[in-house]
């Protein structure tokens, strides 16, 4: 249930309002919009009338939420999430956010050199994985915590933002002095232990969907996150595997406006797994665009002949640098800016 207050309700009656649904047996989230705060009351709950909170003074309007995930549905915060990284970064809004760099942390040469291309491109936040959740075992499994100081350091030469993969929740504190964004893996999509710790702390959180998982289980993989207090998700269409095999994974390039219109969360699309060939990922990165993603996740090598992972999906840095002048010119054209 979302209870959505007057404009000009006084702190008074949110608070009673709150109190009310604290004693019904529900948690109470509160969402403070530019003009009207929203109460999100989520749990599990004995049987209740949603008149009765209709009735209590302050109160506009009570909405019965049918969908499973609640705090992740776009009643909770018409207006839209907009994730704040700082300096004026942020991800939801009208600037399209795009983080790029290689599929993993290699030696400082190679994430240096790639730092440089991709901040020069106007990228503003650099992904690139120290954890590597590998399909063979024998496959590299990246650098650990190495590779994370690897990457802040070159990071921070260019003022971008990281954002990196966490596998584990015994992970978190250490990676919490590198990373600015904890991106949680298709594969990890459904480790709910992990995401309820990712809940239980307010660095942001990149939840990229599962292989096989559908829009709505991503979504609810999302509310396990909202429900321990972290409210900073963003949503990452990385491609699900379907009767095709042409291509690595098909990019459900769909899932974006579905995605928009079911929940407050900005959602990016990531056209380097969801195709796994490097021709395919500017088309696709144009479509994503258009079709309304609030960013891209996309990867960069300096030398992807010889990237010790997914160097085949990896742009060259000249590649992703003409991406970025081709999304420049459509991002206005569905009123969004690149700079
Ligand atoms: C990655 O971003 O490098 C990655 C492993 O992605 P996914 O979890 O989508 O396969
Ligand atoms: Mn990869």
């Amino acid at each position: 249930m979302v209870i959505v207050m007057h404009e000009d309700a006084t702190d008074e009656q949110i608070q009673r309002v709150i109190d009310r649904v604290v004693a019904s047996g529900f948690d109470v989230h509160r969402s403070t919009g530019a003009s009207h705060t929203v109460l999100g009351a989520v749990g599990v709950h004995r049987d209740f009338d949603h008149r009765d909170f209709e009735l209590l003074e302050g109160v506009r309007e009570v909405i019965r939420i049918t969908q499973p995930f609640k705090l992740a549905s776009r009643h909770f915060k018409p207006e839209g999430t907009i994730v704040d990284l700082g300096r004026g970064v942020t991800i939801g809004g009208r600037e399209l956010a795009v983080a790029a760099g290689p599929c993993s942390v290699e030696s400082p040469e190679q994430i240096n050199t790639v730092a440089e291309c991709v901040a020069k491109a106007g990228a503003k936040i650099m992904r690139a994985g120290a954890f590597k959740p590998r399909t063979s075992p024998y496959a590299f499994q990246g650098l650990g915590e190495k590779g994370l100081q690897m990457l802040r350091i070159a990071a921070d030469k260019q003022k971008l933002f990281v954002v990196s993969e966490v596998m584990d929740p015994s992970q978190i504190h250490m990676m919490s002095q590198y990373v600015d964004i904890f991106q949680v893996g298709a594969r990890n999509m459904q480790n709910y232990f992990l995401l309820r710790a990712l809940g239980e702390q307010q660095k942001p959180v990149l939840l990229k969907r599962g292989m096989s998982a559908t829009i709505e289980e991503l979504l609810l993989s999302a509310e396990y996150i909202l429900s321990g207090g972290n409210y900073n998700v963003v949503l990452c269409e990385r491609g699900i595997r379907t009767f095709e095999n042409y291509l690595r994974n098909t990019l459900d390039i769909a899932a974006i406006p579905v995605i928009k219109k079911l929940s407050h969360l900005p959602i990016v699309a990531d056209p380097s797994h969801g195709t796994g060939r490097r021709d395919k990922v500017p088309p696709m990165a144009r479509a994503a665009v258009a079709a309304g993603a609030d960013g891209l996740l996309i990867e960069v090598h300096n030398d992807p002949d010889h990237a010790l992972s997914d160097g085949a999906q990896s742009l060259t840095p000249l590649e992703f640098s003409q991406l970025m002048g081709e999304l420049r010119i459509i991002a206005p054209a569905v009123d969004r800016h690149l700079s």
